[in-house]
């Protein structure tokens, strides 16, 4: 079976130019630019890395961007109090708290201080509480990647039955309201779950989001499934044995290529969203 790859890169970049577009007609008719404020708490590489290429990208389609450095010993109050200075800031139209935080921060209650009319990432209680609900909300950037991925590529999730391996609340967990309120049957697995091969075996979509490298095997694919790998480990390897598994798949994402380009985008789609005070447009 030849198996259809899912380019998120091409698809992301056909997001940033409609954001692109957006922002210098905005640029035209001297409105106001959408801003992103980051905040990074203490020195991860890896977050480094991450709010860089956030930074990046906001330059890349003409938005604004500010940067809050924290250091590492910060306190959750502290933390907060920065929080609600950008929630009062109208120059600011988004705000991201770079996860994960150092050890000692509440993270839950830091996030839950953003204002759900600036929550771009779709962290907070309120926002999720929304998704679960099938009410409009910003959504968690990479579960909703996602599923433009399969809007863009008209595959069908209505009455499918679907798997998504993890549960976290920035990645499993909405990515199953969202693919609940597209009418899929759901089930999420975790690392208390029984039998997963064949849960997986008797998947139509198959979401990795657990941070194991090439965890899902090619052996539980069902003939014909779309596989979705949401997974980023080290040596650029996913949660799905994707060399292999594609063999037997209909569609598949790559990594890297696939879900990780959709999530920057989002964000700065949410971004734009959050300055024109709109949560009805949809990229495509
Ligand atoms: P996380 O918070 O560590 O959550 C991992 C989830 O996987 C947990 O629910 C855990 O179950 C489950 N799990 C762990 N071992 C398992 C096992 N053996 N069998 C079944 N389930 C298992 O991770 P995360 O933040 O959601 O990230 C997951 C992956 O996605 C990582 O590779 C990360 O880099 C990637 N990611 C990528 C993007 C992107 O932009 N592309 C964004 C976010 C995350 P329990 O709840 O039972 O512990």
């Amino acid at each position: 079976m030849t198996s259809i790859l899912i380019d998120g890169k091409t698809v992301s970049e056909k997001i940033k130019s409609k954001i692109r577009n957006s922002i210098s007609i905005l640029e035209k008719e001297k409105k106001q630019i959408p801003s992103l404020a980051t905040i990074l708490v203490g020195e991860d590489s890896s977050s480094v890395t991450y709010v860089n290429m956030k930074i990046k990208a906001c330059e890349y389609v003409g938005m604004k961007s500010k940067l809050i450095k924290l250091p590492q010993s910060t306190s959750t109050e502290q933390l907060i109090a920065e929080i609600e200075k950008l929630n009062q800031d109208e120059n600011i139209d988004g705000i991201l708290l770079q996860h994960p935080c150092p050890k000692h921060i509440d993270e839950r209650l830091a996030f839950d201080s953003i204002s759900v009319d600036k929550d771009v990432d779709g962290v907070t209680t309120h926002s999720f509480g929304k998704l679960s609900m099938g009410e409009k909300s910003f959504l968690p950037c990479t579960p909703y990647g996602i599923l433009l991925l399969l809007k863009e590529y008209k595959i069908p999730i209505s009455g499918k039955n679907t798997v998504i391996v993890g549960r976290s609340p920035i990645l499993g967990k909405p990515m199953a309201m969202l693919l609940l309120n597209e009418d899929a049957t759901v089930t999420i697995c975790h690392s208390k779950t029984k039998n997963l091969p064949e849960i997986v075996k008797n998947s139509d979509i198959v979401v990795g989001a657990l941070g194991k490298p090439e965890f899902i095997q090619k052996d539980w694919i069902k003939r014909g499934a779309v596989l979705l790998d949401a997974g980023y480990n080290p040596g650029n390897v996913g949660d799905i044995d994707i060399k292999n598994g594609s063999a037997f798949s209909s569609y598949h994402t790559p990594v890297p290529g696939g879900v990780g380009p959709m999530t920057i985008a989002v964000l700065l789609w949410q971004t734009l969203l959050s300055r024109k005070k709109t949560l009805q447009e949809h990229p495509f």
